[in-house]
């Protein structure tokens, strides 16, 4: 038998009882009973759910059995049997343990009871071990797979977006520098300036804020492409929606015009949340439940109107609601809410309004298309009345904004000039301009935040909680 040939106690927990040997990894979760008996609750990560060890006291060293606290790894060694207590069908009989690794019981900042959110993200090396995020781990791996799998079978070719950037037209927010320049000592040129021709490029470098240029390039060669990749922004920021470094899943493709790229948005995502619903019933049902008792702290108005899995439903048996900024705009105005940013024509959409739209007038998400073009990136496609762009973004109930995208511009003279009004460095773009007169045709493309899809179907409040080891201001750590 190889290692990874080595059964999981997600596969021990469906097997039957039996007369042969097994061994098991993993951490101790808890350790209950008695003197005559031991009972462990054993986690090894590959289910939300622990197997239940027992150890015969006769037949074990006392020492041996102090030592196994909560957090500890062991391999336990015995005969799987049905199980008498509730909750369990297959428990493992011992008759060896071996402690792999101690957890000192004073130290140990995981024992079992309930820590608050803030306190894990402070321990976020240990956090994994928990129930809550073991089951937004599975769920993001799982999603990460479908996402694959969805444009893999739809004939998608996965582009490598490059993550250092020479653009800084992308427009999409503010960027990480990229140096290897003494940033204590700059070379400078004569204008007294910083000189980047010394520096590691030759030119000013960034952390990329989104793939879709280049995924753009691929697209007009492939048909078919999308990337999924890092994104960096350095906004200071500091919402429950935003991350420095978050993943961004960016489809692109050719002879796709507004409408398709909505249909395929709309597909995608309930494609996603279907997925998660057949696959990962267990954490689903676990971060429900979560959601439930931490919601019951809070005022009814800011609880989620819908148990976690039934909202997820109802997003895949619906039809997203697709209206243009204008009309949404009329909608805002007529609601005689008081808002805190002022709604007219023209101006960008805050949370508030977004989550009006979404979650008080038509109850289910929205894929609002046409902004105006001043508040939107220069590679949209001009609508013709000159005011409006092919813009779309799907928002999401108690998310805001989950996909931003567009139909985008391809015609040279069209995106030229725009370029220009945006007073946008137009020579950093001069292989993005030549796409546009070499074979150009009319594309789409969007970009889903990842971390933003995990958030809603784990049902998770703050997007510190959905990605392993987050980067926000002034966070680090890990
Ligand atoms: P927002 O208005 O919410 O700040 P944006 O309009 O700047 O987002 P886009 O540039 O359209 O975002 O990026 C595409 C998608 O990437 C968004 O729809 C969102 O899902 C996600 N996204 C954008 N910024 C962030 C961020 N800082 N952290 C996590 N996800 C983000
Ligand atoms: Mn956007």
């Amino acid at each position: 038998m190889t290692a990874l040939s080595k059964n999981r106690i997600a596969d021990f927990l469906k097997s039957e009882p039996s007369d042969a040997l097994v061994s098991i990894s993993g951490w101790v979760r808890s350790k209950r009973g008695n003197k005559d008996v031991a009972f462990i609750a054993l986690s090894d990560g590959s289910t939300i759910k622990t197997i239940q060890v027992v150890a015969d006291l006769t037949s074990f060293n006392e020492e041996l059995i102090r030592q196994i606290t909560t957090g500890s790894a062991i391999e336990a060694k015995g005969k799987l049997v049905s199980s008498q207590g509730a909750g369990q069908s297959i428990e493992l009989v011992a008759n060896e343990i071996i402690i792999l690794g101690e957890a000192d019981a004073e130290k140990y900042p995981l024992q079992k009871k309930k820590h608050s959110l803030e306190f894990l993200r402070e321990i976020a090396h240990l956090r994994p071990r928990t129930n809550t995020f073991g089951a937004v781990l599975r769920v993001r791996h799982a999603m990460s797979f479908a996402i694959h799998k969805y444009f893999n079978d739809r004939h998608f070719y996965n582009i490598h977006a490059p993550i250092i950037t020479g653009s800084d037209a992308e427009g999409a927010g503010e960027m990480f520098k990229v140096t290897t320049l003494n940033v204590g000592n700059p070379p400078r040129n004569e204008a007294g300036d910083v000189d980047y021709e010394k520096d590691f490029f030759g030119k000013e470098a960034n952390l990329t804020v989104s793939g879709q240029l280049e995924s753009e390039l691929a697209a007009l060669a492939l048909s078919r492409v999308y990337t999924f990749g890092p994104t960096f922004r350095a906004e200071n920021s500091n919402t429950t929606r935003h991350l420095a470094e978050f993943w961004m899943i960016e489809p692109e493709i050719a002879f796709f015009d507004l409408n398709d790229n909505m249909d395929l948005a709309e597909d995608f995502l309930k494609y996603l949340i279907n997925y998660a619903l057949e696959h990962c019933a267990d954490d689903l049902e676990f971060l429900e439940k979560r959601q439930q008792e931490e919601e019951s702290q809070m005022k009814k108005e800011e609880r989620s109107s819908l148990p976690l899995i039934e909202k997820l439903k109802s997003v895949i048996e619906g039809t997203f609601e697709r209206i243009t900024y204008t009309e949404a705009i009329s909608i805002l105005e007529r609601s005689g809410k008081k808002f805190e940013y002022e709604v007219k024509w023209g101006v960008d959409l805050q949370s508030e309004h977004e989550r009006y739209l979404v979650e008080k007038h038509f109850k289910k998400p929205v894929i609002l298309s046409n902004y105006p073009k001043d508040i939107k990136a220069f590679y949209m496609k001009q609508d013709k009345d000159g005011k409006t762009v092919r813009a779309m973004d799907v928002l999401f109930p108690g998310i805001g904004e989950i996909i931003g995208g567009s139909q985008r511009e391809e015609v040279y003279e069209k995106l030229s000039q725009r370029i220009d009004e945006m007073g946008i460095h137009r020579e950093s773009l001069w292989w993005y301009l030549e796409t546009r007169q070499f074979g150009t045709v009319p594309h789409s493309g969007f970009g889903l935040g990842f971390e933003r899809l995990i958030l809603f179907v784990t049902g998770m409040g703050n997007i510190r909680d959905v990605i392993p080891f987050p980067r926000t201001p002034k966070n680090l750590e890990f």
